[in-house]
């Protein structure tokens, strides 16, 4: 495997392509949008160069990194001659069903079809294309250069030999796979979600404020960052997303998710990508922050 696709220049798209080309491969980056193409490639740059900052690689690994991604904003460009497409696309299922009926029409029935969806069945994505067996869930984690998990998810017609070609490119790219069965939220947001979600009822309900909610579950349960930070790492439209899929999937009052959530979405409060969500990311609040830090 040499060449792979990814789709989708986003928050986790770029970062898969930052990790694969890092490791040698060609990646093709693909976003219908030329603004996200641009957005992905300066977070990879900058990126890159924090770690050449830190010490982790040298200048001449980050212009080898950066020489191994092509962008597109055409697919069927973008997917010629790949071994396999990792469809990185916002969390919609009428949305990822219709890439993968598109790739199922421009791609060879060889090449392995994976999704890094959060929660939609891998089962259902499986079932638009031809041999399903190839097709898979490559679920990283965010930030994904930074973290050494990956789930693996196995659809109900994911064929063995698939599987362990994807759990051996996952190891030569540095993480530490985990086999999991198709369900929705499988078990990362199964397990997340809900923590998430009740974190921000918890806020909703005026317990505590935003700074109190989040200093009580890094101080007193050892979480390196408050689920309400996390969620705007994580983009508030995909946690409301990824709510939904497991709320129907379960048809489980327990999914159902917080109205400030849905209010929040609606008002385009998405988190760091909007510049607000919980915390204010703006770079005037940035600016503000500095200049305090100097008085
Ligand atoms: P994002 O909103 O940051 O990026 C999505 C990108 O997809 C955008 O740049 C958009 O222009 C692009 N896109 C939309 N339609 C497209 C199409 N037809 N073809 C090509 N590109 C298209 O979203 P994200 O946070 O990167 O999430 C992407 C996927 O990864 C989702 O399935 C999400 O559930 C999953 N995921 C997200 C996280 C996270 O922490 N954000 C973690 C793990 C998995």
């Amino acid at each position: 495997m040499k060449i792979i696709a990814v789709i989708g220049a986003g928050t986790m798209g770029n970062g898969i392509a930052h990790t694969l080309a890092q490791r040698g491969f060609t990646v093709k980056l693909i976003d219908v949008s030329e603004k996200a193409l641009d957005k992905g490639m300066t977070t990879i740059f900058a990126n890159l160069d924090r770690m050449v900052f830190k010490g982790t690689i040298t200048e001449e690994d980050k212009f080898k990194t950066l020489n191994n991604i092509i962008t597109y904003t055409d697919i069927e460009d973008g997917v010629v001659g790949v071994d396999l497409v990792i469809e990185a696309a916002s969390e919609n299922i009428d949305l990822k069903l219709k890439i993968f009926r598109k790739l199922n029409e421009i791609c060879s029935h060889n090449t392995i079809f994976a999704s890094n969806t959060s929660s939609i069945s891998i089962t259902q994505i499986g079932n638009v294309v031809a041999h399903p067996e190839r097709v898979i869930g490559l679920h990283f984690m965010n930030p994904v250069p930074l973290m050494p998990l990956v789930e693996v998810i196995r659809g109900k017609k994911t064929s063995d030999k698939v599987t362990k070609i994807i759990m051996t490119l996952s190891e030569k790219i540095g993480k530490n796979p985990v086999e999991v069965n198709d369900a929705p939220g499988f078990v990362a947001n199964r397990i997340l979600m809900p923590m998430i979600n009740e974190a921000i009822e918890t806020l909703h309900n005026k317990v505590a404020g935003v700074y109190e909610i989040d200093t009580v579950m890094k101080l007193g349960m050892g979480h390196p960052m408050g689920p309400l930070q996390l969620a705007d790492f994580i983009g508030l439209d995909v946690c409301l997303a990824i709510l939904n899929v497991m709320n129907e999937g379960f048809k489980n009052p327990k999914y159902t998710p917080c109205p400030l959530l849905v209010n929040m979405v609606n008002n385009g409060r998405l988190g760091v990508k909007s510049g607000e969500g919980f915390y204010d990311y703006s770079e005037s609040k940035k600016a503000e922050k500095v200049s305090k830090q100097f008085i």
